[in-house]
């Protein structure tokens, strides 16, 4: 060990560790919570414990899910911190970025952002960050948002489905972009473009290919061209949030060619389900945009391949499932949302792998990803400096997903009887075992850039 290692109080290792450099054998040595050594796997007898993972488990970088809808306060029935967190570290999430809406009040003032943080003390499992908002007129509150500690502005450029969170016109986007780029921050956007979707057949019914045909991929074509147009104009960073639509990936690529800064997520819903498959009145597959056809998927892997698609996030949204009008099974009623916080990594990994993609690919897209599109740069990697947030995974075990089983608070959930594969067994958070009744997740406010 060198000697500019500070001692070590536990130690992990395994035949297979995920590090930015590969998979290897090696043993990761923690210190007040951050790897300080990723070493070989025989270092020598140190005073630390050394947990030795069983030989079917992979030594994982806690993922960061930087696109979770909590919901506390004002709808904590849908979904509340203390749940969320609990399912997130039982996935194998060890960061999660809380999303402006749908909690009441929705995080478009400084103000705002402190009810959510005083609400959210206490009782999180795993780190929990805050994206602010940026709706109709709000700009006033935007720098004081940052300067408190969101990590950017999430933005709808149609109806975001509750009445406190307006979307922004074109003008109103622009604007958004201008402040972001002075205050060094972003704007994520749920790219559909409304008037597409308002000339579009409208969703009616159980059928669920009248529900894809009222959200074509057209209106997502349409509203990331003017995210890029924005970006282009302004020289802000931007973030097309849930790509569902593939034919957006040539206009994505050409404009990040061009020097434009725009990254993309997709999510694991759209990896890994297909349109053809949903039965009607199946809304629990109801999200906004949708999940599209079987070949749009594999361009959506192609992409990930790529490089074009930087992350895959949960979009975790629950509602109660009264909302999810599972009854009448009316897919225009519906809420829009799926939960899957706690299964996203056994949904994304159970598809890389049939499709022949490594462990290290799906932490790149579920870890360091999030983190560097965030700007969290402690987290999502096993590497020396990063906070010891850890998982232990057994890829080859397979599961039949049981609701029952969830900590989601509502349990509704498109994968329930789904075999998958890869269990998470533990998950460390800054060196400490995650625990159901010990919540010592932290609150993360977006550090000051020094540049
Ligand atoms: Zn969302």
């Amino acid at each position: 060990m060198p000697p500019d290692v500070p001692p070590a109080e536990l130690a992990i290792r395994a035949r297979r560790v995920v590090t930015p450099d590969g998979t290897r054998p090696a043993m990761v040595r923690v210190s007040e919570g951050r790897i300080a050594e990723v070493g070989p796997f025989d270092a020598g007898p140190d005073a630390e414990p050394v947990v030795t993972l069983a030989g079917d488990e992979v030594l994982l970088p806690g993922l960061v899910d930087s696109h979770v809808h909590v919901n506390e306060p004002g709808r904590t029935d849908w979904e509340g911190f203390a749940s969320a967190t609990r399912a997130a570290a039982a996935g194998g999430i060890t960061t999660i970025i809380d999303m402006p809406l749908n909690s009441i009040p929705p995080t478009t003032s400084a103000g705002a952002l402190r009810v959510k943080r005083e609400v959210a003390a206490g009782q999180v499992h795993v780190d929990v960050g805050f994206w602010g908002g940026a709706v109709p007129g709000n700009s006033p509150e935007v720098p004081g948002l940052v300067r408190d500690g969101a990590f950017g502005m999430k933005a709808f450029l149609i109806d975001s489905g509750v009445p406190e969170f307006p979307p922004l016109d074109q003008a109103g986007l622009v604007t958004a972009m201008e402040q972001a780029a002075a205050l060094d921050s972003l704007v994520l956007v749920h790219a559909e473009d409304a008037a597409a979707v308002g000339s579009a057949p409208p969703a009616g019914g159980t059928g669920y290919s009248s529900f894809l045909r009222s959200r074509p991929a057209a209106a997502e074509i349409a509203a990331i061209e003017a995210v890029i147009d924005a970006a282009r104009r302004t020289g802000a960073r931007a973030h097309v949030l849930h790509l569902s639509a593939a034919d957006a990936i040539g206009p994505l690529a050409a404009a990040r060619r061009d020097g434009v800064r725009i990254t993309a997520e997709t999510c694991p819903h759209y990896l890994a389900l297909a349109a053809e498959d949903i039965p009607d009145g199946a809304t629990e597959y109801k999200c906004c945009p949708p999940i599209r056809e079987r070949a749009n998927a594999g361009r959506l892997w192609a992409a990930l391949r790529d490089g074009i698609i930087d992350c895959v996030v949960s979009d975790h949204s629950p509602c109660p499932p009264e909302l999810k009008r599972r009854g009448g099974g009316d897919f225009a009623a519906a809420w829009g949302g799926i939960s899957s916080v706690q299964l996203a990594l056994p949904v994304v990994w159970t598809e890389a792998r049939r499709r022949g993609f490594p462990l290290d690919d799906v932490a790149g897209w579920m870890a360091a990803g999030p983190a560097r599109i965030a700007g969290l740069d402690g987290k999502g990697a096993i590497a020396p400096g990063h906070d010891a947030d850890l998982v232990a995974f057994a890829p080859d075990e397979g599961f039949v997903v049981d609701p029952a089983r969830l900590y989601h608070r509502h349990p509704l959930t498109p994968y329930a009887g789904a075999r998958l594969d890869g269990v998470v067994r533990r998950t460390w958070l800054r060196g400490r075992p995650v625990s159901g009744d010990r919540p010592e997740g932290r609150l993360l406010a977006r550090r000051e850039r020094a540049s």
